[in-house]
């Protein structure tokens, strides 16, 4: 059965980054097998990139969209008259979709909703799910790149950029061909998940029978009908944050939230310029272990930052333990190039800061060690991740084990266990962030 490729024209107007935009997106869509038609009546579908730097070249632009209406019928709206969605609509109410400048992901995927792309299994080189470096059954699903903080020992805003977040069809369709292809666990990711669509104001698109916003709670949602394992990781505690923990408590999405706390001096947190507002956490953490029992809070923490004092170290020592942080990770600060915080007052001896990071993972280990013998005797899922020589038992995780980062529980089974399988075990003994387990 000989199937015909989906062809899409485009038209292309304004200057040469308009252009450049347009030779991306033809690329990525030809990478994708789409055809290239350069008429009207070749095309399938026609994507009009626009220009909106003067009022004859809004104009233009606007010609362009009615004439591609007129002659083919489907069309999407690109570039830069794309800040002028009402315009558009109001002149041409048939124009399907309009994104704006620079959203090469956002078009791509107004294109695979309104003409899908034909994946064909014989011939791809690239299986639909995409080429993973990670075991078959766990991947990681990036949702944004850049971000709009300013944290000051950090230089990743510089070097990536602000927030850019993908449309929520983009994400939740890589979701899916992911869960097909045999991965059971979904690993959320960016650099500041809880901020996800903030840069689109949050901008819908069709998935499925429906339209889903690019916010983190309907993302949440709809990321908890696909079947498998979500985990959520780089969870900055704004407000909203709240509502996904309903999500936990339903057995929707992983009770699991990653959440770079970094310190918990509010003095320093300042000085470090962390987003969300930390005030009360200890009261909000406690609130979502009353809706999520189960709850698992992993973090990570910077010691020996500029400025901190004794008594600052010691509130974060406090907090992990009165929050009952159960996998707490800990940096020591680093006078990284290009981060402001290079230029801040009282920097902290070297010998301090390796006094305090020995100090925090004796904490870190009591509380692993109790967290531990809290689990022994209990009945938990877990998930394969294959055979381990060394334990000579499987070496598994569970919902509060993220990959590479958490722990592991050891199992031992009669039955050969497939990586990937998900299976319920019973803890019959604990070290640290190991446990053991028979099922
Ligand atoms: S540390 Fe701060 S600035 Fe850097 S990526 Fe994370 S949230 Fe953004």
């Amino acid at each position: 059965m000989s199937l015909k490729a989906p062809t899409i024209g485009i038209v292309s107007l304004g200057c040469p980054k308009a252009l450049v935009d347009s030779e991306r997106i033809i690329t990525r869509l030809r990478s994708e097998g789409y055809q290239l038609s350069g008429s009207y009546e070749g095309a399938d579908l026609v994507v009009v990139n626009t220009c909106g730097f003067l009022d004859s070249a809004k104009a233009e632009s606007l010609d362009a969209i009615g004439e591609a209406i007129a002659e083919n019928g489907k069309v999407i709206v690109t570039g830069c008259l794309g800040k002028e969605e009402s315009l558009i609509r109001d002149t041409h109410s048939k124009v399907l979709e309009v994104t704006g400048p620079h959203q090469y992901e956002a078009v791509v995927s107004a294109v695979h909703t309104h003409l899908p792309q034909l994946h064909d299994p014989k011939l791809d080189l690239v299986p639909e799910s995409g080429l993973r470096l990670t075991p078959r059954h766990y991947a990681y699903l990036k949702i944004s790149e850049g971000c709009n903080n300013r944290c000051s020992f950090c230089i990743i805003p510089s070097i990536r950029g602000d927030l850019v977040s993908r449309p929520a069809n983009a994400v939740l369709k890589e979701a899916e061909s992911l869960v097909k292809a045999g991965v059971k666990e979904i690993m959320v990711i960016s650099q500041d998940t809880s901020a996800y669509g903030v840069d689109v104001k949050y901008a819908e698109s069709k998935w499925k029978d429906r339209m889903v916003r690019a916010k983190f709670y309907d993302l949440c949602k709809e990321l908890g009908e696909l079947g498998a394992w979500v985990r959520l990781h780089y969870v900055y505690p704004y407000p909203h944050v709240d509502d996904v923990i309903g999500l936990m408590a339903e057995g929707k999405i992983l009770p699991y939230l990653d959440i770079p706390f970094q310190h918990a001096s509010p003095r320093l947190l300042k000085a470090m310029k962390r987003p969300a507002n930390q005030d009360k956490m200890l009261e909000r953490i406690a609130s979502w272990r009353k809706i999520c029992p189960d709850l698992t809070i992993r973090s990570s923490f910077i010691v020996g930052f500029p400025g901190e004092s004794e008594d600052d170290f010691e509130t974060l020592l406090d907090f992990i333990e009165e929050a009952g942080i159960d996998r707490a990770g800990c940096f020591k600060y680093e006078n990284v190039e290009g981060a402001p915080s290079r230029d801040l007052a009282d920097h902290v001896d070297q010998d301090d800061i390796d006094e305090r990071y020995d100090r925090f993972m004796e904490v870190q280990t009591e509380l692993a060690h109790a967290r531990g013998q809290s689990m022994v005797g209990r009945e938990i899922d877990v998930i394969c991740d294959g055979w381990d020589d060394d334990a000579e038992a499987y070496a598994c995780r569970s919902k509060a084990d993220a990959p590479e980062i958490d722990g592991v529980v050891f199992v031992e089974s009669e039955r050969e266990i497939a990586e990937g399988e998900i299976f319920s075990v019973r803890v019959e003994a604990a070290e640290g962030h190991e446990l053991r387990a028979s099922r």
